[in-house]
């Protein structure tokens, strides 16, 4: 159960497919370059490998434990907590002033897919804590930043996300938290929220909630809400933790997976809290953190898909049984049965596109901040909206197919707990779920990111991707061209299903809905597999090392027929609309 770190495929990610250049050459990041990104990379893995994957099996074991109100780490983990802060990587990304790195945040998503696939369950708490830097920093009054962000970059607090309420899951418009003024432009929160990952735990020195809630008087629906910080220690004039405040954890759920990972009930009694950012604003402010936190999820489905694999090919490697066709003499493992071999290269195959496609949108993410000239931050802008909903449910539904595959290829060990290959496929359930639900995510990107700037991000995509593809058609390499058929087609059956989709909109809901998540996954299967053939150009252009070429290639061939050749099927179900349903 080794985790090895995939450094050279997450820097291959980064520069051959993700455009990270395009970050070198802004100017905002000078003291980034290749050799840093590479150093922090291997500095990460090392992380991941020496200090986190060691607890994620014992964690899963033990899980968190609530004692007398108030919630026990998993044994390992607040020392390994601690050492993450003292590593600096909660302030990778954060800015200098606030005791940051300030790199760019795609170099913070390549490091913790690492973290992810060492110890998911580990992952999510400093995961949290960087969607709440981020909040914070672009939303909170300069006296709330100067408290809260210093100790959360250092990693000696850490961050937690409250929306949910036993009524408000998908729908925030339901969410009844109140915020009561004070005299001294304070608030009093009360109220209870569900599901609030690391609520709380004994790993850190003080914990911040966001909480959404709402004014008294407030307008009904997403209108009347807003953002509040109340952390579970008030913290003194000097920085240091304060009196108790009236934020309670009042349960501890049981979960199918991600056992190290508390899953708090948690109650607002009375509860000290500060506003963050505009009255009735809050969930725009709160959709800050979710963006980040979104693509982190998204990371999470590479992460665990890539642990998932890495253990589902050793085992192929190992085990032997019957006599397989691709063997010399027909004696050899598992892996020389053509099913299981090609399994095996479609499982690594969508993790390259998954990843390609997370890291593209983390790119798209930086620019939009970083990029010199206005109209490049809005292009950006535009497309990290549209690629977020994409990167999350694409990435963590192969998350779950990946993990799931991988317990396929150990037969029926892989329904045995101490291979550890269930594990994978029980952590990796959650991640379609949280952070708005992959059929929320699908809803949200034709609903409200496709027509955005008359979807100038779509059409911009799409384009790229064509450029592509024609350049697989002229390539010399045959096994190049063989692939550019299926890349065009899936390109043609994407263009055409945004036409759908787009008339179907003003014409008929149900129509336009119903094919909602088939078409994030056309545009998932279609723009991850123009990522992997632009892998590929890249790598016959420069590498010298023929395995290297070789594998780029085989992975471009087996995802175009295995993975873009049923993409014409998924514009089919989009176009049958509501009649699919019956209707
Ligand atoms: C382990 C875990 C950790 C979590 N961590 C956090 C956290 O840290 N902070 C936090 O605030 N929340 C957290 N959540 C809550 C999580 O974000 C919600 O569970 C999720 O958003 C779904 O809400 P729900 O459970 O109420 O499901 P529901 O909203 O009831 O949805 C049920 C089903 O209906 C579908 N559905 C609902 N509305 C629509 C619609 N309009 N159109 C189409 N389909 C729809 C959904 O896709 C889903 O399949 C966590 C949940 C879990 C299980």
């Amino acid at each position: 159960m080794t985790f090895s770190p995939p450094q050279s495929d997450i820097l291959f990610a980064l520069t051959a497919q993700a455009g990270f250049d395009r970050l070198i050459a802004c100017g905002a990041f000078p003291d980034c370059d290749l050799d840093l990104v590479r150093a922090v990379l291997a500095a990460a893995g090392d992380f991941a490998q020496d200090v986190l994957a060691p607890l994620n099996r014992p964690g899963d074991v033990a899980g968190a434990r609530l004692e007398n109100g108030e919630v026990r780490a998993a044994p390992g983990f607040a020392e390994a907590l601690q050492s993450y802060g003292q590593g600096g990587w909660s302030g990778l990304a954060a800015s200098p002033e606030h005791g940051g790195q300030g790199l760019p945040r795609a170099v913070e998503q390549a490091a913790n897919e690492m973290m992810h696939a060492a110890n998911m369950a580990f992952g999510l708490c400093p995961m949290l804590t960087l969607g709440a830097i981020e909040a914070i920093a672009a939303h909170a009054s300069p006296d709330l930043q100067a408290i809260y962000l210093p100790p959360m970059v250092a990693g000696a607090w850490t961050g937690a996300m409250n929306l949910t309420e036993s009524a408000a899951g998908s729908d925030l418009a339901a969410v009844r938290t109140t915020a009561t003024p004070t005299p001294d432009g304070a608030y009093r929160l009360n109220g209870q929220k569900i599901f609030i990952t690391w609520g709380d735990h004994d790993a850190a020195e003080n914990i911040v909630h966001l909480v959404l809630a709402r004014i008294p008087g407030a307008p009904e629906g997403v209108k009347g809400i807003s953002l509040f910080l109340a952390p579970k220690f008030i913290p003194t004039p000097q920085g240091g933790i304060g009196e108790r405040n009236g934020v309670r954890v009042a349960g501890l759920e049981h979960k199918l997976g991600i056992h190290a990972s508390p899953t708090c009930v948690m109650a607002f009694e009375d509860a000290l809290a500060w506003r963050v950012g505009e009255e009735n604003r809050g969930l725009a402010h709160m959709f800050t953190m979710m963006n980040a936190a979104r693509l982190g999820v998204g990371v999470q489905g590479v992460a665990i898909a890539e642990r998932a694999y890495q253990q589902a090919f050793s085992f192929a490697q190992e085990r032997r049984q019957g006599r397989p066709v691709l063997a010399a003499q027909g004696d050899g493992p598992i892996a020389d049965h053509p099913d299981v071999r090609v399994n095996l290269l479609v499982m690594k195959a969508k993790i390259e596109a998954a990843r390609a496609l997370c890291l593209l949108t983390a790119v798209e993410g930086d620019l939009a901040h970083a990029a010199p000239n206005a109209a490049d931050r809005e292009t950006a802008r535009l497309r990290q909206d549209f690629l977020v909903p994409i990167a999350k449910a694409w990435s963590t539904d192969r998350g779950v197919e990946i993990a799931s595959l991988a317990l396929q290829i150990h037969g029926g060990m892989g329904f045995i707990e101490e291979t550890g290959a269930a594990q994978h496929y029980r952590d990796a359930r959650i991640a379609p779920i949280y952070e708005g639900t992959n059929g929320i995510q699908a809803i949200d990107l034709i609903g409200r990111k496709l027509g955005q700037a008359n979807g100038e991000a779509a059409k911009s995509l799409l384009a790229e991707a064509g450029d592509i593809a024609k350049a697989l058609a002229s390539h010399p390499d045959p096994r190049l061209q063989a692939a550019a058929p299926f890349l065009t087609s899936a390109l043609s059956s994407a263009v055409q299903a945004t036409h759908w989709i787009e008339a179907a909109k003003l014409r008929s809901l149900p129509d336009a809905l119903t094919g909602a998540t088939a078409y994030l996954t056309l545009m998932g299967e279609t723009l991850g597999g123009a990522l992997i053939a632009k892998g590929a150009l890249a790598v016959l252009a420069s590498e010298t090392d023929p395995a290297q070429r070789d594998a780029r290639i085989r992975s471009l061939t087996v995802y175009a027929a295995h993975v873009l050749a049923k993409t014409p099927g998924l514009r089919a179900a989009i176009e049958l609309g509501a009649l699919a349903l019956g209707a």
